[in-house]
């Protein structure tokens, strides 16, 4: 079994890589290292059954062999990496979900793209089930990231549909662990960098804004079912333990000692209010639920980026 994973070398995509080539695939990675670093697969340099491909996939994918599935996990995906890099956020969204599923249909392969909570924009139903449509702006500073995945769910519909290529959708929520970017301007890399360099944790807006946090491992679990069921229509998959960006401050700060408090900065442009998976559908067809509690979980990450910032 050989799988493509476009994105590779991004913080979820590495981890895909490492879960396929431990069940016994062949894992290919395209990536052009964007917002990825080889970093994060140096480690599976030289294993026969890894390939990396310096490769920008909005441009014609063309790859010898044959490919059983390809996982689309290419696009930057934080809100400071998006909002930099607006055209090409929209190109690999449009473009590049349109050459993967090319890619996809000339090989017969499987297909799953990598979408996104944010396809529920600033819902105006809470918690998130799959069947809620959205409340997205289209020419806010995040529907450039928005729209190209609402694009490219549509997009993957229309390849399943009219051309009958085996497609998968999984809608992804707040997600973290090893190999974030620490400068990625997320809410996680921000505060745990902070908290251990003893600065305060820069909060946006008021705080009350909440977010729900899985463990990356987690997902990856979640991922890897979908891939192998039989469900073409989206599927959330996240931790539905929600909390206040002002409680998680407090957690961090806790848990690495910090005592340098918290600021308050203005809060970005339709940063979404309230989020929180519905994972009634993951639980029903895969089974699947988290495992890894946040302190666990942020424990391990807070030892990565330590490791990290003393590099
Ligand atoms: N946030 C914050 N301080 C930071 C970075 C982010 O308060 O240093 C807030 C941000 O405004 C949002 C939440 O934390 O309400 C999660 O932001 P993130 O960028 O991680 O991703 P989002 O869930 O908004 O896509």
């Amino acid at each position: 079994m050989r799988v493509v994973i476009t994105g590779g070398a991004g913080f979820i995509g590495s981890h895909l890589a490492d879960r396929f080539l431990a069940e016994g695939y062949e894992v290919v990675v395209l990536d052009d290292l964007l917002t990825g670093n080889t970093d994060n697969i140096a480690h599976l340099a030289g294993n026969p059954k890894f390939k990396f491909i310096y490769h920008d996939v909005t441009n014609y994918i063309f790859l010898e062999g044959n490919v059983d599935a390809i996982l689309h996990f290419a696009s930057p995906a934080s809100p400071v990496d998006y909002s930099n890099l607006p055209i090409q956020t929209l190109k690999v969204g449009a473009l590049g979900t349109h050459k993967a599923l090319g890619l996809a249909k000339a090989k017969g392969a499987r297909f799953l793209l990598a979408s996104t909570s944010e396809v529920y924009g600033d819902p105006l139903v809470h918690p998130q089930p799959e069947t809620y449509w959205g409340n997205v702006n289209p020419i806010g500073p995040r529907g450039v990231y928005d729209e190209a995945k609402r694009f490219a769910e549509a997009l993957t519909m229309a390849y399943h549909r009219y051309h009958g290529v085996d497609t998968r959708i999984v809608r992804i929520f707040n997600t973290f662990g090893p190999r974030m970017r620490i400068d990625d301007g997320r809410v996680i890399p921000n505060f745990i960098s902070q908290a251990l360099k003893g600065q305060p944790l820069t909060i946006y807006g008021d705080g009350s804004q909440t977010r729900s946090f899985c463990y990356v491992s987690d997902l990856v679990e979640g991922i890897f079912r979908l891939l192998h069921s039989d469900e073409a229509d989206p599927v959330n998959l996240g931790n539905p333990r929600e909390m206040s960006i002002l409680e998680f401050a407090g957690l961090i700060n806790e848990m690495t000692g910090n005592d340098a408090g918290i600021v308050f900065e203005p809060l970005p442009e339709n940063d979404p209010r309230r989020r929180k998976p519905d994972i009634t559908k993951a639980k029903r067809i895969l089974g699947w639920e988290p495992q890894v509690s946040l302190e666990d979980g942020l424990q391990r990450t807070i030892e990565y980026f330590r490791k990290k910032l003393q590099e």
